[in-house]
């Protein structure tokens, strides 16, 4: 599939680089959303529910002292579950974007299922009067199916693929879909999540913010566009707060960043030529 860098005039208020801090407000989606058996593991959902009851009014507290936007993508599921968190989301202004229904992975899913699947994460979020603009397919598979329903259901852009580091054009399907592309690297899960049975790397968080505040001088230095993507039930605890304060810290003291939504930064996308 072809793609293409997507061209941006200079970024608003002479800012240097185009900040994206985006969290993925799983709760207990995301282990439900692997099978039924994990209903009955009530410490596996109490890790997930984490973050919606505690990590988020962390985040959201931290993002307003630095008066940042940002963009939260919540699963039906957890809109479901706790209705108070995409209050309280929209309350502070920040945007809410797409992560499916239960969290179910797109490649595991056929066709009807990816769209039953997309389609009761808008219904879900439409009860709360959002109707999402931008999508981020759980767990970051995205199918070409998939890929196509995004655009038949109009969204205006995707993050869930990594060809570029730049935002690009996914071109080729029925109509181009920009990409606010992430990376594993950039996002808090491979770093600090825990699964049980599987374990994980609880790195140093010394390590992390520097990796991110290195990206983030690339990013300055190329006068592009960057995501961190960030759950609250992994950033949100309290240790991972003072991580992000510094990051944030950081990227102030180092440059001139425009904290921005993805529906700020895609706005400003010039439409592709053809
Ligand atoms: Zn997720």
């Amino acid at each position: 599939m072809a793609n293409a860098p997507a061209e941006f005039p200079a970024w608003p208020g002479g800012a240097e680089v185009a900040v994206a801090l985006t969290f993925d407000v799983d709760g207990e989606s995301a282990w439900l959303g692997e099978g039924q058996e994990n209903e009955r593991r009530l410490t596996l959902l109490s890790q997930g529910r984490f973050g919606p009851t505690r990590g988020l009014g962390r985040v959201l507290d931290l993002l307003a002292e630095f008066d940042i936007s940002a963009t939260f993508y919540v699963p039906g599921h957890t809109a479901d579950q706790h209705p108070d968190t995409v209050t309280a989301i929209l309350a502070r202004g920040h945007e809410v974007g797409h992560h499916g229904y239960l969290h179910r992975g797109t490649d595991a899913l056929d066709a009807a299922g990816q769209r039953a699947e997309l389609e009761a994460g808008l219904t879900a979020l439409g009860r709360h009067g959002v109707r999402p603009a931008g999508y981020r397919s759980p767990g970051w598979e995205l199918t070409p199916e998939n890929l196509a329903l995004l655009t038949e259901l109009d969204f205006s852009y995707d993050s869930s693929l990594m060809a570029d580091d730049r935002p690009y054009w996914q071109v080729g399907g029925n109509r181009p879909l920009l990409e606010l592309p992430g990376h594993w690297s950039l996002c808090d899960w491979p770093y600090f999540g825990w699964t049980p049975y599987y374990g994980g790397l609880l790195a140093d968080p010394a390590a992390v913010e520097r990796i991110w505040l290195d990206e983030f001088e690339s990013a300055r230095q190329d006068r592009r566009a960057v995501t961190y993507t960030m759950h609250p039930e992994a950033v949100g605890r309290g240790y991972l707060i003072l991580m992000l304060r510094r990051v944030i810290t950081g990227m102030l003291s180092r440059g001139r960043p425009w904290f921005a939504t993805h529906a700020q930064i895609a706005a400003l996308a010039a439409k592709p030529a053809g």
